[in-house]
């Protein structure tokens, strides 16, 4: 991307948008730029007035087909009717009160039918809480204190786990054998300490580290990378097979994993993990964590077997309208949505080799269930540091010049995905955006 580019999309963005402008100064007045990180990219975000189906309406009035979906949440596109009438009769029983209202039974009665892994599930508030609890978990039963996880693996935003999100290649050791990097600032310097980095794709060399380390390791924390860099279906069996010949619990984290299948990726790759971590699709489009697994693990959180070894609680866990909504989701994700969402996705990927071959652009498509990433690099992307070696210089500008075509995807171009509520003509209408993007930047 040249500068003159980027500086042409970003003035068309801004024509387009000059309430999103005003809205995004009186936000910056009281808040440091915006609500949350993930909102912010230059100039400003626009700010959304309306959501329906896969339209996100913008105060200036432009239109968007959403390819983000509340961060991949939105399966169903939004509004979807079976979520609002359940989310109505909730509310019209009561919002929340300090007692159990049925809702977060029935969820995890679907939780524990869909996933073979499930015998109890516990519910919090978001996937940062769900992996913080599984953690702990295995911390407390195994009576071991260090955990692995896999360089480029995010499971939230606390200090077991932002280590080694997105290090610097350069400075994060050799790539069978990556040194754990703090992934935010804030963090006390021994962090690292409790923290084993294995790479992706690499059985023998996840096997040499988790040997070596077997008497610390309370457990290895895996997401598959659904979307982003997805991991091979062997090599996610091999990582269930090498931990458990090793005595060493598996975490599989599913925060996205309910944009693979019914049951998930483990039901895809036919594993199961010790304990999993789910969020995002379990609440319908409201703030929702679950961790659940092998009962004798959840039995160290039940009050009836006695004072529980470990504290899992929360003002707002298992919120009566999440749980509610979570369920309505649930219950409309048949094995038909399914097909039917993995049929548009393999329309897209095929779309997006074309386009990039007839450009001459140097890019690859990844996707994984309904989820996506566009990575700017011709080779493969089977691991982080592939992604990592990627060029981002055209990842802005393309980024604005979607927007400016009426396309609202992740601002980094990878967790995107499609909703239900898409058929061929929004799939189509995005590759041809695409192209006209890629030319004009
Ligand atoms: N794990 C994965 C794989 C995720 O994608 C996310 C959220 N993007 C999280 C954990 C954290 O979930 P939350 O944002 O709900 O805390």
């Amino acid at each position: 991307m040249t500068t003159t580019a980027a500086t042409s999309q970003e003035s068309v963005y801004r024509s387009r948008t000059p309430g999103s402008h005003e809205a995004f100064i009186r936000a910056a007045e009281v808040m440091p730029g915006v609500a949350k990180g993930a909102y912010y990219y230059a100039p400003y975000p626009v700010t959304i007035d309306r959501a329906e189906g896969c339209y996100l309406h913008d105060v200036d009035g432009n239109r968007y087909v959403d390819f983000a979906n509340h961060h991949t949440t939105q399966i169903l596109g939004h509004n979807h009717p079976a979520i609002m009438r359940a989310v109505e009769r909730q509310l019209e029983r009561g919002i929340a009160v300090a007692a159990p209202m049925g809702s977060e039974t029935a969820l995890a009665e679907e939780l524990c039918r869909r996933v073979e892994s499930l015998d109890r599930v516990r519910f919090c508030n978001s996937g940062t809480e769900a992996t913080l609890h599984a953690i702990r978990l295995a911390r407390e039963f195994s009576g071991r204190h260090i955990i692995a996880k896999f360089e480029g693996g995010y499971h939230g935003s606390h200090d077991a786990v932002e280590i080694s999100v997105a290090p610097d290649p350069s400075s994060a050791g050799p790539p069978e054998r990556p040194v754990p990097v703090r992934g935010a600032g804030g963090m006390p310097p021994n962090t690292t300490e409790n923290v084993l980095i294995l790479p992706q794709d690499d059985e023998a060399a996840v096997e040499a580290l988790i040997e070596e380390h077997r008497d610390e390791l309370a457990a290895v924390i895996f997401d598959p990378r659904t979307g982003v860099v997805p991991q091979r279906p062997a090599f996610i069996r091999a990582v269930r097979d090498i931990t458990r010949r090793h005595g060493v619990l598996l975490i599989f984290d599913e925060i996205v994993g309910f944009r693979a299948s019914p049951g998930g990726v483990q039901a895809l790759c036919g594993i199961k993990p010790d304990l999993t971590a789910y969020g995002k699709i379990v609440g319908g489009g409201f703030p929702v964590g679950a961790f659940g697994g092998r009962q004798d693990l959840m039995d160290l959180l039940d009050p009836t077997l006695g004072r529980p070894r470990l504290s899992q609680s929360g003002s707002f866990s298992g919120h009566p309208v999440a749980m509610a909504a979570g369920l309505a989701m649930l219950e409309v994700l048949s094995p038909d949505v399914y097909d039917r969402l993995d049929r548009l996705t393999d329309r897209l990927m095929e779309g997006f080799r074309d386009v990039f071959a007839r450009t001459g652009t140097a890019a690859t498509a990844v996707a994984s269930g309904s989820t996506f990433s566009i990575y700017f690099t011709g080779g493969p992307v089977r691991v982080y540091r592939d992604a990592a070696a990627a060029d981002k210089r055209p990842v802005h500008g393309v980024f604005l010049s979607l927007m400016n075509r009426g396309y609202f995807l992740s601002n980094v171009l990878s967790m995107n995905c499609l909703s239900a509520a898409m058929d061929e003509s929004h799939i189509d209408g995005l590759v041809t955006a695409m192209g006209e993007a890629l030319e004009e930047n």
